[in-house]
């Protein structure tokens, strides 16, 4: 798969065991930013422990405004600590061990080979809370498809219904079609939301739609893609407010501010008028301290035999 790799919808065909890297940056080398307890996810997936959240490094989106920029632009190729499967698989155990209600990959597309290695590895060490698949939403069919069962939670972004905006933000003018034929074949493998008896998501996609300033009408259509294409009974949406200019955006002065209460707002009362169950933020969670500090913490190293968490 990554000598030739076509693992997102970019298909660059980088020989990433020769270390040629495509426009994620990630050559066949598995490197992740931060591995910890997170308790700003939604309230199903957070819970009073926290998800075992664990952020690779590379994206194979790169939108221009990332909060994560620190670890997923392309030129991050020295970025986090450099493990593999088998020290992926530890960096698991170490999360559930910590008390986390599952583990949480946040970006992992171009690293799916590696978790088709290191996802049954783990479940053969003893893993056994739900594994939640945190994406762009730009994701291939049969990239998706290779990951069958691998995957109980699925939580993309639907971040645009305009190609204008998702070429011009995003670098990827096919990306709605592209994110609704990922969404249906997500629902297809896990089915309608599930939760156990202390409200803890089991299986099920959440869709996530962060507001971007001044596009309340791209908001609007994004709304109402969800609502006639899946609706409730398939998925949930949580609205997002969060987004903080953190990144060089001179050359987008339209995105140099936040999300006012005023666009925020009537975008929660078109999710409730369409029907559509979910979660909203509070205006508190527009903060930059709820953006991690990407030091490597908690990532058990490569080929390491037991995890480097206590
Ligand atoms: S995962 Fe990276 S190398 Fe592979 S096709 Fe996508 S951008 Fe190219």
């Amino acid at each position: 798969m990554l000598e030739h790799c076509t693992l997102c919808p970019r298909q660059c065909g980088a020989n990433r065991t020769a270390g040629q890297t495509g426009f994620c940056g990630a050559d066949d080398k598995l490197r992740i930013g931060l591995a910890s307890l997170h308790h700003w996810e939604e309230p199903c997936l957070s819970g009073t422990r926290g998800a075992g959240t664990i952020f690779f490094c590379h994206c194979s989106l790169g939108c221009i405004y990332c909060q994560n920029h620190n670890i997923s632009g392309q030129s991050a190729s020295e970025c986090g600590i450099l493990t593999d499967s088998s020290g992926l698989a530890d960096t698991f155990l170490s999360l559930q061990a910590r008390g986390a209600h599952n583990i949480d990959l946040v970006t992992p597309t171009h690293y799916a080979a590696h978790l088709i290695e290191a996802i049954p590895l783990a479940r053969t060490r003893g893993l056994t809370i739900p594994i939640i698949y945190n994406c762009g939403g730009y994701e291939r069919v049969e990239t998706l498809r290779m990951l069958d069962g691998l995957i109980d939670i699925y939580l993309p972004d639907l971040k645009y219904y305009s190609s204008y905006y998702s070429e011009r933000y995003s670098h990827a003018a096919d990306y709605f079609d592209v994110v609704c034929a990922a969404v249906n074949e997500m629902v297809r493998q896990v089915g309608a939301p599930q939760f156990n008896a202390d409200g803890m998501m089991t299986h099920g996609v959440i869709i996530r739609h962060l507001m971007l300033p001044g596009l309340n009408g791209d908001t609007t259509q994004v709304l109402r893609a969800i609502a006639s294409h899946w609706g409730s009974e398939q998925v949930l949406v949580s609205l997002m407010r969060q987004f903080t200019p953190c990144t060089d955006l001179s050359d987008f002065p339209e995105l140099a501010r936040r999300v006012t209460d005023e666009e925020y707002t009537a975008a929660c009362d078109q999710m409730t008028r369409l029907g559509l169950a979910g979660w909203t933020q509070d205006a508190e969670s527009v903060s930059e301290s709820f953006i991690p500090h990407f030091d490597g913490t908690g990532v058990a190293g490569a080929c390491s035999a037991e995890p480097d968490i206590t």
